[in-house]
């Protein structure tokens, strides 16, 4: 709980009782006209700083902020007006949280929490093994990120991607990905040398977003960063959504085109989910499809999935791609798409996303005649 408070004729006047996600300053932030006003801390609580191009963007990108603040001004008025101190509000036991619409101010600690994240190497990659399905060889992995929050523990990307497209904090979180995934390549080549019986010579696939490829120095800034990072040519795969890529057709084809140039394998992701189709496909440098596991995942006796899981197959072979069937549980999903020569698949039936050490150890470890019914025991 915070008082905020101004002094006049020699009197602390309060004008105010913040409670948890309430802004204090917001008003000087957009107009950055001068206002004074003292905020004393009535019990522990925690500041998160916002600045005035935070609420600037959000304006110009017609997020309800100026909504948000009124509401939350509405909020506080009713307080004050439902508790007339700050110990009847305590003495009432309710939760501040109750009555307080916590969207803005948890937008904008969300925010400053992923910048900080991205300069403080909060962020760590995970790595999913891509099999080959003929052989049962090793051929990849994809990079998958997580959030180590220093307050909130391991979080997984469905809760800060989304965030992170919106606010465009992607873009340098992608950057931050290919960068890792790069400085990492020569170690995931030296354990593969250990195992060459069931490896083979491994790619790393790294999502990126649109407006990564919108970018125009993209493709010269990963050709940078894979001469500086000893990433052997060829090894790095970029995994690339077809909404991202539609939205600026344009651009995505002259970018594309260009990390085709520099030996970068595109990878179309949750394909079949989108629009999919050969006109637009066509048209760009794509080397890989992906099966979206919805198609995939304990799915396949329906005939429908099979049926789209056929045609996705057709298009590769009519663009000359290979194939990735993501989501792969099952003994019965696999066999599937062997009898349908899928060339690669990617599931828990083969290993969850691994921490670097365990990514390693398993390539290490693989092998290719392994009993498939043991593989189960991954999935549980
Ligand atoms: P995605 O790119 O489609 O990644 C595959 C997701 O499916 C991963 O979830 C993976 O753990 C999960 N998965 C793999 N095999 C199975 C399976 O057999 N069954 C099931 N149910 N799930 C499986 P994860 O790691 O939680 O990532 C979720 C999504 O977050 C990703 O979907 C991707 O869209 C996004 N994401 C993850 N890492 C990054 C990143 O570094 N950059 C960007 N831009 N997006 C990322
Ligand atoms: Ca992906
Ligand atoms: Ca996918």
């Amino acid at each position: 709980m915070v008082d905020v408070w101004v002094e006049r004729d020699g009197n602390n006047v309060s004008l105010s009782h913040l409670g948890p996600g309430e802004l204090v300053g917001e008003m000087s932030s957009v107009d950055r006209e001068p206002r004074s006003a003292s905020a004393t801390a009535l019990s522990d609580c925690v500041v998160v700083e916002f600045n005035h191009e935070q609420i600037v963007k959000r304006i110009k990108s017609m997020d309800p902020v100026m909504r948000q603040i009124e509401r939350l001004r509405a909020t506080n008025t009713r307080i004050t007006e439902t508790f007339e101190t700050v110990q009847d509000v305590v003495a009432s036991q309710r939760h501040p949280l109750d009555v307080i619409d916590m969207d803005c101010l948890f937008d904008l600690r969300w925010e400053t929490d992923i910048q900080n994240a991205v300069e403080n190497d909060q962020f760590e990659l995970y790595f999913q093994p891509i099999i080959d399905l003929a052989s049962n060889h090793l051929a990849g992995f994809e990079a998958l990120i997580r959030w180590n929050h220093p307050e909130l523990g391991l979080i997984s990307p469905g809760d800060f991607i989304p965030f992170a497209e919106e606010t465009g904090l992607i873009a340098d979180i992608s950057r931050w990905c290919v960068k890792k995934t790069c400085s990492l390549a020569p170690e995931f080549q030296l354990s593969a040398l250990f195992n060459r019986i069931h490896v083979d010579t491994l790619f790393l696939n790294v999502n990126i977003s649109g407006q990564n490829i919108c970018c125009e120095d993209f493709g010269q800034w990963i050709e940078t960063v894979i001469v500086n990072s000893d990433c052997p040519q060829g090894m790095l795969k970029l995994e690339v959504t077809e909404s991202s890529v539609l939205k600026n057709m344009d651009v995505a084809v002259q970018t594309l085109t260009r990390l085709q140039e520099i030996g970068v394998g595109i990878a179309m992701d949750d394909f079949g989910t989108g629009q999919s189709n050969l006109a637009y496909l066509n048209q760009l440098p794509i080397s890989t499809l992906k099966i979206d596991q919805s198609f995939v995942t304990s799915r396949l006796d329906d005939l429908k999935n099979q049926q789209v899981v056929k045609l996705i197959l057709g298009f590769a072979n009519v663009l000359d791609v290979n194939v990735v069937a993501e989501g792969i549980e099952t003994v019965n999903d696999l066999k599937y798409l062997q009898s349908m020569n899928c060339q690669y698949g990617q599931g828990f039936l083969f290993s969850r996303p691994l921490p670097l050490a365990d990514a390693l150890e398993f390539i290490r470890n693989w092998q290719s005649m392994i009993d498939l019914e043991t593989c189960l025991v991954n999935v549980a």
